[in-house]
């Protein structure tokens, strides 16, 4: 599927340049329409002049994604689901990662201490914030008036968007009833279900998800449920485990991915979820060792999963503290899955101050990549370290590479020091470079006429180096005694 050019947006716009969206030009709004910046609404014309309305109406469709997006949940956290335009994220960048939904049972007694945790969980890594994105609530009490207290009990406790999850209409719709202001997600419609839950969802405005292992039910599904005022649903092809099945999951998935975005099929245009949780309908009760298998195995289908754009996946794993590797190694590789590409990794060079650093504090130099200043920085925050961070503008490469290709030199570092006067904070001249840098030191002496020190090869030994080579006066004595 061609991607809409700001000059077919444009065409659709009303010229006049009045500059009442923000922007001074309407070419400049087409443009940011198209990276997602702004939407339709912002433009008043297009929303107040009713002999804009066909325009309106175009220009809403030529920047539909071929898979929409749909949204589950309200406030802060809602979850944007899918609305991908590319199959691969080379092609130009995937919008939304995969939404991570952590399943929880309507009997558990441990509902709200669970539901609190899923919440608050946040994990911060390089620079990011790593959270969940909601809670799938599964009805294994067969008790509607359960499943309505526990639905209601997590609107209450958590504002993470809620799917909630049962085959059975009647239990469905009578807890979706009482917390539908939420805008859950109804998990799901069958070729049994798709009239009652379409027509509640429709009423409503709420999203569903459409269950079938049977590709052409499921676009009939699709189809029939459109053609109802569906207006948002994601497509669920079956997750299924055991030999042979884990490649007829992936299959699925990127049969419907391909319709969507390569051919623009309609009925196949919207978000597609997995539920790797279905391992532990293997778990027996009380046996440890399968219980590990399972939840390993489950991790490895979410990590499948992932990779190739599911949009989102319910887990079991992950519910308790003790399972926060599950989420740790799904989370980790998301974050890298879905890291824009078009956004150049570099960070501004500059000189970073780290606690509160006194006038023999160590001044550490590193590299202005993304990867390699923010890892560097936590490490000395996390030692409790008061000190400077020198970094160093390498265009974004790691030091080890930059090494390798000069743009992490003894000149270029000199520059540095001089540019942001690193030494004026502190009374001493002493560098401490990273130990993949070992080679630059004697340049780097002559150069910022310093008395240059290595460091660890990997910032996560620095608490060590301090505690036993950090030794400035020492240093200081030697830079001096060079002068005389
Ligand atoms: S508000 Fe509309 S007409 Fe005015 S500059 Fe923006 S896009 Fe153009």
């Amino acid at each position: 599927m061609a991607r809409p050019s700001p000059l077919e947006v444009y065409a659709l716009l009303d010229k006049s340049n009045c500059k009442e969206c923000g922007y001074d030009t309407c070419m400049a709004f087409a443009t940011d329409i198209l990276e997602r910046k702004v939407i339709v609404q912002d433009c008043i014309h297009l929303v107040q002049d009713p002999k804009q309305a066909k325009n309106r109406e175009k220009l809403i469709k030529l920047i539909t994604p071929p898979q929409r997006p749909i949204t589950v949940g309200t406030g802060d956290r809602v979850a944007i689901i899918g609305g991908e335009e590319v199959f691969y994220r080379h092609q130009l960048t995937f919008y939304n990662q995969t939404s991570i939904f952590i399943e929880i049972a309507d009997d558990d007694g441990d509902l709200e201490e669970i539901v609190r945790y899923l919440t608050d969980l946040k994990i911060e890594r390089i620079g990011d914030v790593l959270t969940l994105d909601g809670i799938a609530l599964r009805n294994v009490s067969g008790d509607k008036e359960q499943f309505k207290l526990a639905a209601s009990k997590i609107a209450e406790l958590s504002n993470l968007p809620i799917m909630l999850c049962t085959f059975d209409v009647d239990i469905l719709l009578y807890a979706a009833e009482a917390i539908k202001n939420k805008k859950p997600l109804l998990y799901a419609v069958t070729k049994d279900s798709w009239e009652q839950i379409g027509k509640f969802a429709v009423q409503n405005s709420l999203p569903v998800a459409v269950f079938s292992n049977e590709l052409d039910e499921l676009m009939s599904l699709s189809a029939t449920l459109q053609k109802l005022g569906v207006k948002e649903m994601i497509l669920d092809s079956g997750t299924f485990f055991g030999p042979g099945n884990l490649s007829a999951t992936y299959d699925k998935i990127m049969q419907l991915r391909t319709a969507a975005i390569n051919k623009g099929d309609v009925n196949a245009g919207w978000p597609v979820m997995g539920v790797p949780a279905v391992y532990w309908n293997l778990v027996k009760i009380g046996d440890d060792k399968e219980l590990w298998e399972q939840q390993f195995q489950e991790i490895i289908m979410g990590a499948i999963m992932e990779s190739i754009d599911t949009n989102l996946i319910v887990l079991h794993t992950g519910q308790k503290k003790e399972e926060i590797w599950a989420l740790l190694a799904l989370m980790t590789l998301r974050q890298s899955v879905f890291s824009d590409p078009r956004i150049y990794p570099a960070v501004d060079a500059g000189i970073y101050k780290i606690g509160e650093p006194d006038e023999m504090a160590p001044i550490f130099v590193t590299s202005n990549y993304r990867m390699t200043k923010i890892p560097v920085e936590q490490d000395l925050l996390g030692a409790n370290l008061n000190c400077w961070l020198l970094v160093v503008d390498t265009e974004g490469i790691g030091i080890e590479s930059a090494v390798a290709g000069g743009q992490f030199n003894a000149g270029g570092i000199a520059e540095a020091v001089k540019e942001f006067k690193a030494f004026e904070n502190v009374k001493h001249r002493v560098l401490i470079l990273p130990g993949m840098a070992a080679r630059l030191s004697g340049a780097l002496e002559d150069e910022a006429d310093a008395f240059v020190v290595v460091g660890p090869r990997d910032s996560s030994g620095i608490p060590k180096y301090m505690d036993t080579l950090w030794k400035p006066k020492e240093f200081m004595k030697e830079y001096e005694s060079w002068e005389k």
